[in-house]
């Protein structure tokens, strides 16, 4: 008994900052790369282009400044997200030792894996609007090759619309986010109270006016510092976890929708779309996540 509490003692210490008799303060960092400060192109966003390693920097620092912030406003935990690409961007020798992080896929949870009703805020790093939006830096939703539209109970949801749904089911609100004008627009249409960093301007797919990586990182540090520390008066975004929702997933092309509507669970509404219905948002993001995973050719 002695040694299982001790034993827990210390793995709370190697892990959390919190003090004795306090509450922990755990916060989720989800980190995308396309609204990341000074992103424009592919160039910087994989590891064929001439300015990834330089731009894996950059998104390292954002994260940073935001588990600065967090800590600021009295963050205790702090769990980071690796959400872009191929879930392995993040510099992870340069946090601190008491964060951890998630890397690489599948995941139930997608971009916001690791969340549970244990945590006091979310923060979205680096994100970007929806493939609906007329306006944003690579604008896309989940996939920019295979997926032209993701509805959530009939309204157009982006990748922070879903990631904030799936929060709140947990009854976690989302504070803050950084990216473009568009994607932070589209976030505080959704959380009038959450704090957005617009880091640059975009002017087409390809192209902004945008601030120095220093002066991003600087901004992001005060907004996230700013949301966390106004946590309690932000709501959660609905549907409450009690409902279920019905999901409508666009496909670029016609085979996808054509064979997953030979499973019962799926209705085919339009040739490129499928619909379903199940209990929540945990479910909709597993079945959402099983669609853009599964192959038969999975090894190992
Ligand atoms: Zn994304």
């Amino acid at each position: 008994m002695t040694t299982v509490r001790s034993m827990v003692l210390a793995l709370s210490c190697l892990f959390s900052t919190v003090g004795v008799g306090q509450e922990p303060i755990k916060v989720l960092i989800a980190v995308d790369m396309e609204g990341v400060t000074g992103v424009v192109t592919a160039e910087q966003l994989g590891p064929a282009g001439f300015e990834y390693q330089r731009f894996r920097e950059f998104m390292t620092d954002e994260a940073l400044a935001a588990v600065a912030g967090a800590r600021e406003a009295g963050a205790t935990e702090i769990l980071v997200v690796d959400s872009h690409g191929n879930g392995q961007n993040l510099l992870i020798d340069r946090f601190p030792p008491e964060v951890r992080i998630i890397r690489s896929w599948p995941r139930p949870l997608g971009m916001v894996a690791g969340l549970d009703s244990s945590f006091a805020a979310v923060v979205f790093i680096g994100y970007h609007s929806g493939t609906t939006n007329r306006h944003g830096v690579r604008a896309h939703t989940m996939s920019s090759a295979n997926i032209t539209s993701l509805k959530v109970n009939g309204e157009e949801v982006s990748e922070s619309g879903w990631g904030a749904m799936i929060a709140g089911t947990f009854g976690v609100p989302v504070v803050a986010i950084s990216g473009d004008e568009a994607a932070v627009g589209e976030l505080l249409v959704r959380i009038p109270g959450a704090e957005g960093a617009i880091v640059k301007q975009s002017i087409s797919f390809h192209s902004a006016n945008t601030m120095t990586p220093a002066a991003g990182q600087a901004l992001i540090r005060e907004r996230v510092r700013e949301g966390v520390r106004k946590r309690g008066s932000i709501s959660p975004v609905s549907p409450p976890s009690t409902e279920p929702v019905t999901v409508d997933i666009t496909f670029k092309n016609y085979r996808p929708a054509e064979v997953l509507a030979y499973l019962p669970m799926f209705e085919r509404p339009t040739s490129h779309s499928i619909q379903f219905t199940v209990k929540d948002m945990l479910a909709a993001s597993q079945v959402f996540e099983f669609v853009g995973d599964y192959e038969i050719g999975l090894s190992p």
